[in-house]
């Protein structure tokens, strides 16, 4: 009798706290002062399907047709910014291109939009002293406008090699507007990509999007090694199989990564990964002279997934 009311006890104490509140409230205390952006659009923005009210500036919705013609550049044209010995973002305000330079070449992860490439990767790369004639791979995180509008244009002018997973493909090929690349290469799970000095690991993390690559990343900080984690897609989808893959994503993600001791967490959108913040600091920053604003604790890479898992954990439980 008392094992039972024990056991009766133990799980409405489990169910009262299995709520939506409760992890939201989760999400919040591990967004703490660093992930506040990510923690207002993830618990609280628009899914992709747009079936949700209110929308976080700057953030594209997938489903949305995009106005005709390319936007003003003054309204989204950044500077390029070298973060690490040899990791650099070539990004507009909004969206990140980060380019990480090997022996053998260089790797761009995310390729913003059409018409910003040219203006962004291959000028910005001219400004830092690259050449975008050495991109020889690019990882398409997503099939999202904002993140694989500029392959094609990669793919026609560097021969680069496009990567992408091949459920994100498939979906790319259903697509019916917007500049795509040509199918090319296929990522699989825990892929070793290596240029010359360089090897990357990639992840299928599907959730955001039926495949979505995430990405491990070794850099340099003035000759020291350090270890970048890039979650591939933020933003949950109206369909709960999507969302219960998300967690289940953000979960294994977070183990590699802890295993790993990644000491950097990175974005494709600036204003998650506090690259607003970070970028215009590095901007001013002397060689040697203060920390990295982008290495932080193994614990705060895992805290920005945990944001992502628990608000994702909400939605299945019926947040609205
Ligand atoms: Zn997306
Ligand atoms: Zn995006």
């Amino acid at each position: 009798m008392h094992v039972a009311l024990g056991l009766l006890l133990a799980v409405s104490t489990l169910a009262a706290q299995d709520t939506p509140e409760a992890h939201i409230a989760a999400a919040k205390t591990a967004a703490g002062e660093d992930f506040q952006s990510l923690f207002q659009f993830q618990c609280y923005g628009p899914g992709p399907g747009g079936l949700r009210g209110g929308q976080a500036p700057g953030t594209p919705r997938a489903s949305a047709p995009r106005q005709p013609g390319p936007p003003d550049r003054s309204t989204w044209y950044a500077e390029p910014v070298k973060v690490f010995d040899n990791l650099y973002f070539l990004g507009q305000s909004e969206y990140s291109v980060w380019a990480i330079t090997t022996s053998e070449g260089i790797i761009v992860l995310d390729t913003i939009f059409d018409y910003s490439v040219e203006d962004e990767v291959v000028a910005g790369m001219k400004k830092l002293g690259l050449d975008a004639a050495d991109i020889k791979y690019a990882i398409v995180s997503h099939p999202h406008p904002d993140h694989d509008g500029g392959a094609r244009f990669l793919q026609e002018h560097y021969g680069t090699r496009v990567i992408m997973s091949p459920a994100d493909w498939d979906v790319l090929d259903r697509r019916t507007n917007g500049t795509k690349p040509k199918r090319d290469i296929e990522a699989t799970d825990g892929q070793k990509l290596t240029l010359g000095d360089t090897t990357l690991t990639l992840f299928i993390t599907p959730g955001h999007t039926p495949g979505t690559i995430s990405t491990v990343i070794p850099v340099k900080d003035n000759g020291t090694p350090h270890l970048a984690a890039l979650w591939g897609g933020v933003g949950l989808n109206p369909d709960t199989e999507s969302v219960k893959n998300y967690i289940r994503s953000a979960q294994r993600f977070s183990g590699i990564v802890r295993q790993a001791g990644a000491d950097i967490i990175l974005s494709n959108h600036t204003d998650w990964d506090r690259s607003k913040i970070n970028l215009p600091m590095l901007a001013k920053r002397a060689p040697g002279s203060s920390p990295n604003p982008y290495i932080v604790r193994n614990a705060k890479v895992l805290n920005f997934l945990k944001v992502a898992e628990e608000c994702a954990t909400a939605r299945v439980l019926g947040a609205r």
